[in-house]
């Protein structure tokens, strides 16, 4: 790093160093753009180290320890038993953290190979071009011609229920040192569902206090019931409809609001709030710009590009779906909109895949937003019940479902849930981005006994002919 005159100048500063901010700086520096990256904390953002990969790790943990548990417990149906399993969860955590610590000089690497230089230290516009940087060896100025903004996301927190002590957000969540003999979760969305069914398999009792009327409420109700299913087979305890107030005036317990108005007090050794993300909008400056936003986000364009020429924002602050990989296709747009080249968001999907037991999936329209529409559709639905992997899998719960535009058969959406079915959400995808017909899934062979013969015999049964139901 440059700090003599404590002046650098670029053409491009990425600021955040996220999915999102570190994919638009890595490939603006592969088409030779001058770039320069900032990052307050560590390279890969929340998805890196503390969102996607830990919690995901965490999640196979804990399956493999409930596997045996239940191996143990004699319940196996297919002939396996096993002595007691024995967690050591600071090892477990400290694996997890070697996963986070390898990814994480990953990027650094490819960084540094694309010729993009790096500065640690929390980024501050002074105007459009400007920002200043404080780093550990004092402020730092960067020219640049064009700014992206990859600030993020961060947890919503409940001015009633703050975090702090045993009441902890996912950052916490995926750093402590013992499972706790029992935790409630505020808020039955992706993250909460994803942990705490990963909690209770790590031997946590679980309660899940929901404010909506099901849990996962973006997803359609026939899509959930599966997960449903497995909460209540972990005894998992689902309240719906119920509110947090707050926790006791002892802090020995959570004080929530049911339905019918009375109140209650759960008690728990930790209290896990996972009721959004909200984007980061305050500490870099922002009025010092004049930025339109939309909502609490920041407003762009097709392009990325903000009410502020040479201005752009991508990711988590730039609104729904607050998916890594839709920050990465931005970051990866707007690079090659950097360096002259002709591109648009002109995505016909983003995937959202939850890690919940079964996962869900979903790619383009469900039948209820075609509906919404005015689109004429065919629908098929494949059961795993009938798909022989599923059955040598021993997991028969969940579907497949494709949606596609009646007049055509051009396949518009697929949803499915299922056990590991997130393998095959790529294939969902492609075939909306490419806009396939029914008859393109039918018609190729797809490998047997696997899960995806499921998404043939979806298309299939769209077309009025499955072979297996
Ligand atoms: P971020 O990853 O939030 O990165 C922003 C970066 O900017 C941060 O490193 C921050 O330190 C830095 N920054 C902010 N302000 C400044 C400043 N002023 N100066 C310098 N640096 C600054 N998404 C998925 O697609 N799949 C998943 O499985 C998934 N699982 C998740 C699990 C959890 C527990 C959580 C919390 C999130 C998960 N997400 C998942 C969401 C995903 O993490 C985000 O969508 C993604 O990280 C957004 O990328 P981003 O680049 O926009 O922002
Ligand atoms: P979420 O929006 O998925 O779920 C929040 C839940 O909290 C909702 O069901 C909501 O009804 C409920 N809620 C809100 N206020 C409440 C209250 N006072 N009491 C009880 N319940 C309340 O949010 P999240 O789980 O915090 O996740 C944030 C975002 O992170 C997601 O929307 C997603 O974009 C991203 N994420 C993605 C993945 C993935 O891709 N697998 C995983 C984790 C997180």
């Amino acid at each position: 790093m440059t700090t003599e005159n404590k002046v650098m100048k670029c053409k491009l500063l990425v600021i955040g160093a996220g999915p999102g901010g570190y994919v638009c700086a890595i490939k603006a520096g592969q088409l030779g753009i001058d770039t320069i990256i900032v990052e307050k904390s560590r390279l890969g953002g929340t998805c890196l180290n503390v969102g996607c990969i830990p919690s995901k790790a965490l999640i196979h943990a804990a399956d493999e320890f409930h596997k045996l548990t239940e191996a143990s417990e004699g319940t196996s149906k297919i002939g396996i038993s096993a002595a007691k399993p024995v967690l050591e969860f600071p090892q477990t955590m400290a694996w997890k953290d070697g996963i986070v610590g390898r990814l994480n000089s990953g990027v650094g690497g490819l960084l540094k190979r694309a010729k993009v230089r790096m500065v640690e230290g929390q980024a501050q516009f002074l105007d459009g071009k400007t920002v200043e940087i404080a780093t550990s060896t004092g402020p730092q100025i960067v020219h640049a011609e064009t700014i992206v903004i990859a600030t993020g996301s961060a947890p919503v927190e409940l001015p009633f229920l703050q975090f702090g002590g045993d009441v902890i957000s996912s950052t916490e969540a995926l750093a402590l040192l013992e499972v706790p003999k029992s935790m409630v979760v505020v808020g039955g969305g992706y993250i909460g569902l994803e942990l705490g069914m990963a909690y209770s398999k790590l031997g946590s009792k679980v309660t899940v206090v929901e404010a909506g009327e099901r849990i996962l409420p973006q997803y359609d109700a026939d899509l959930t019931k599966p997960v449903v299913s497995r909460l209540a087979e972990l005894d998992i305890d689902v309240i719906l409809k119920a509110r947090a107030k707050g926790l006791a005036a002892d802090k020995t317990a959570l004080n929530i609001e049911l339905a019918s108005g009375e109140e209650v007090s759960l008690h728990a050794k930790k209290y896990l709030v996972t009721v959004g993300r909200k984007p980061n909008t305050v500490g870099w400056g922002m009025d010092n710009l004049v930025l339109e936003t939309a909502g609490p986000f920041i407003k762009i364009d097709e392009r990325c590009q903000t009410s502020m020429k040479g201005v752009y924002a991508i990711g988590d602050v730039t609104g729904e779906p607050m998916l890594a990989h839709r920050a990465m296709a931005q970051g990866e747009m707007v690079a090659e909109i950097v360096a002259g080249k002709s591109r648009m968001w002109d995505k016909y999907c983003i995937p959202a895949v939850c890690f919940t037991d079964p996962e869900i999936v979903t790619v383009g329209l469900s039948p209820d937003d075609a509906k919404a529409e005015g689109i004429g559709i065919k629908v098929g639905l494949f059961p795993f019940q009938a798909n022989g992997r599923a059955m040598t899998t021993e997991r028969e719960d969940g579907f497949i479902r494709v949606v596609a535009r009646a007049e055509n058969n051009i396949i518009i959406g697929v949803q499915a849930v299922g056990a590991s079915i997130s393998e095959l959400s790529a294939g969902f995808a492609l075939a909306v981005e490419m806009g396939a017909r029914l008859e393109d899934i039918a018609h190729t062979i797809h490998a047997h006994p696997t899960l995806s013969e499921g998404f043939q015999e979806a298309s299939m049964k769209a077309l009025g002919s499955a072979l297996h139901i």
